[in-house]
């Protein structure tokens, strides 16, 4: 680290702290030539990717506009900030440690579409309908009708693991008869 002073390139460091939030740590430094005192702060580098818009345009990360929209699309519902606030985090997360210096509009929308669709299916069917800007109402019912077949599955699914666990009972059962 350059001394401001003098320009030297050495210095020692006498003190080293690291910031309330620990996201930086703050050093004092003396230089090596000169003797004078100075500050310097690292920081971990946070490696969020810029957006690249349908059009092609980049730009930076924005996650209020995504905590917003999630917000908006929860209205009413029965979410709790915390749990929206929580969703965001994961998915600012996976598009962190996606390592990309890019990524895709539409594939935050996906990642939040996934979200949303565990979450509370009509904030999702809300989020998806202004996202992805259906066509018409035709392009919206289809995929009303994979959430409700999807949903149909998994209840279906939990029927039958339902039924497993009562059958595996009463072969309990007979077992003890026998
Ligand atoms: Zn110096």
């Amino acid at each position: 680290m350059k001394c401001p002073f003098c320009s030297h390139p050495e210095s020692s460091v006498i003190d080293s702290r690291t910031s309330k939030d620990n996201l930086s740590i703050r050093r004092r430094r003396v230089c090596d030539e000169c003797g004078n005192r100075f500050t310097t702060y690292e920081r971990v580098e946070e490696a969020v990717p810029l957006v690249a818009k349908k059009d092609g345009r980049l730009e930076a990360f924005d996650r209020s506009k995504i905590l917003n929209g999630v917000i908006k699309a929860c209205e009413k519902r029965p979410v709790t900030l915390n749990q929206i606030e929580k969703l965001v985090e994961r998915v600012e997360h996976r598009v962190q440690d996606s390592g990309d210096k890019e990524i895709k509009s539409s594939q935050i929308g996906q990642e939040i579409m996934k979200e949303l669709h565990e979450l509370d299916q009509v904030a999702y069917v809300r989020f998806a309908s202004v996202y992805r800007q259906f066509k018409d109402i035709n392009e919206f019912m289809d995929e009303l009708k994979d959430l409700i077949e999807k949903d149909k599955q998994k209840r279906v699914k939990q029927q039958q693991e339902f039924r497993g666990v009562l059958s595996s009972e009463k072969m309990g059962g007979q077992g003890r008869l026998f």
